[in-house]
């Protein structure tokens, strides 16, 4: 019987790992130019974290979390997100006492949801997190550093949102607001609605359900119910962004799915894949740390979804970048093998990072040029018996019309290292 995968869990196979990887390097390149460092965190934590971080009404923890005993009979589950990691790392290596961290990640997430284009139930995430950082002026400038991320690699479609959620404490006047609002149609509410109605009326907002949307779009907006300081934080942050030019859209809805949020929250949307429009998405939750038992600690982060993130970049036109060798190396006898077979190993020394891809296993000369032809290499290396006793081999380009010329093999290193731009 064949092995199933496991649904929701996607291979990312060779073709496309090479666009990952460079839009991965691009990530980690613009996150370190403003000063974020790499840290790299468990995938597994305890269930208890998630539990009091993201919030017991949220679709993650009620329904989303892959959690299970370990033989110890202790609860931990697979990470959902990474930023209570982070926040669990910064606190358990004394990261935060007196410092300021600006940190990036970047792995796999696990959320049982139901798989679809675009929604996974293992998937991927750069999540950078500024700790220590009151802003707004930080809120402002890791919303540019996303917007640059955008121009890098010319991605249009993307619209900003941005929000207030305010302080605990005007936050909870807007919550009476907006009870009051849900229980006078009580009638038209969905189940997950009447059921966050007590616990969590927020998070009605943040409902997926087309039905819930009239209802939701004549709820009061957060907005009007911001304390002053919050008000005057989002003006700043505002103010920070035009000076930047950036253009975006207050979304007096936008709540966003964890509970941990405060003040700033936003999110790059697009129409352009579907439903799953959200690619990224931050906010400041600064209450976080204090909560996990830390030291009172403002912070920020925001977290891209890699999958939503690659497909946004080929819908705009973005190159596949597939890995290929410059040159792929054949040879036509024993001799002509065991000469290849050292020139290779030499041409590595000499040439460093050159992607040579040698012929093995052997073959006609008509299989291995269909080989070369496949491995999408920039030339083909011919050796046969004829060149071994020149000491040359033949050059030739597979992607343009051009002859094969001969190369003197103690030349052969110069001559590449030009034909590919090395010099
Ligand atoms: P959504 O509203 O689409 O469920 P979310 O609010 O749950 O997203 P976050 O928890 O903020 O998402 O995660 C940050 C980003 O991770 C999202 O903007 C999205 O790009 C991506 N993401 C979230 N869940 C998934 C998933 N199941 N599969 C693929 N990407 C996801
Ligand atoms: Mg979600």
């Amino acid at each position: 019987m064949k092995p199933r995968a496991i649904r929701g869990m996607n291979d990312i196979l060779p073709d496309v790992s090479g666009t990952w990887q460079h839009l991965e390097a691009v990530l980690e390149e613009i996150a370190e130019s403003y000063g974020y460092r790499e840290i790299r965190l468990p995938i597994l934590e305890h269930t208890e974290l998630f539990r009091r971080s993201i919030g017991e009404v949220t679709d993650i923890v009620e329904k989303e979390m892959y959690s299970f005993e370990d033989r110890n009979g202790e609860s931990l589950t697979l990470r959902p997100e990474a930023t209570a990691g982070m926040v669990r790392a910064g606190i358990t290596n004394g990261l935060l006492h007196n410092q300021r961290q600006k940190l990036w990640t970047t792995g796999p997430m696990f959320r049982y949801e139901k798989p679809q284009k675009g929604r996974y139930r293992q998937f991927h995430q750069f999540d950078v997190e500024a700790l220590g950082y009151a802003g707004p002026d930080i809120d402002a400038e890791m919303i540019l550093m996303s917007a640059r991320i955008w121009r890098a690699l010319g991605i249009s479609r993307l619209e900003l949102e941005i929000n207030s959620l305010g302080d605990a404490e005007s936050r909870g006047h807007y919550r009476e607001a907006l009870v009051a609002h849900f229980s006078g149609v009580k009638n038209d509410l969905d189940q997950d609605s009447i059921r966050r109605l007590d616990q969590n009326p927020l998070r009605i907002l943040d409902s997926k359900n087309p039905d819930m949307q009239p209802i939701v779009a004549a709820a009061p907006v957060m907005l009007d119910y911001l304390d002053d300081a919050s008000r005057d934080h989002f003006e700043t942050l505002r103010g920070l962004l035009d000076a930047a030019g950036a253009t975006y859209r207050v979304n007096p809805r936008l709540v966003r799915g964890l509970d941990y949020y405060n003040r700033t929250v936003f999110e790059w949307v697009t129409d352009a894949l579907g439903s799953q429009g959200a690619v990224c998405s931050g906010g400041r939750y600064d209450g976080l740390v204090e909560k996990l038992g830390g030291r009172p600690t403002p912070a920020i982060g925001w977290a891209m979804g890699i999958e939503r993130f690659v497909a946004l970049y080929e819908v705009c036109g973005g190159e596949t970048a597939a890995s290929r060798p410059d040159v792929y190396v054949a040879a036509l006898g024993d001799a002509a093998e065991r000469e290849a077979f050292a020139l290779v190993e030499r041409l590595r020394d000499e040439l460093d990072g050159i992607r040579l891809e040698l012929n093995l296993g052997g073959g006609s000369f008509k299989s291995q040029m269909k080989r070369a032809d496949k491995s999408g290499a920039e030339y083909a290396l011919l050796l046969g018996e004829k060149e071994l006793a020149e000491a040359k081999a033949g050059l030739k380009p597979l992607r343009s019309q051009d002859e094969q010329v001969p190369v003197a093999l103690d030349e052969l290193a110069r001559v590449l290292a030009e034909k590919l731009g090395r010099t």
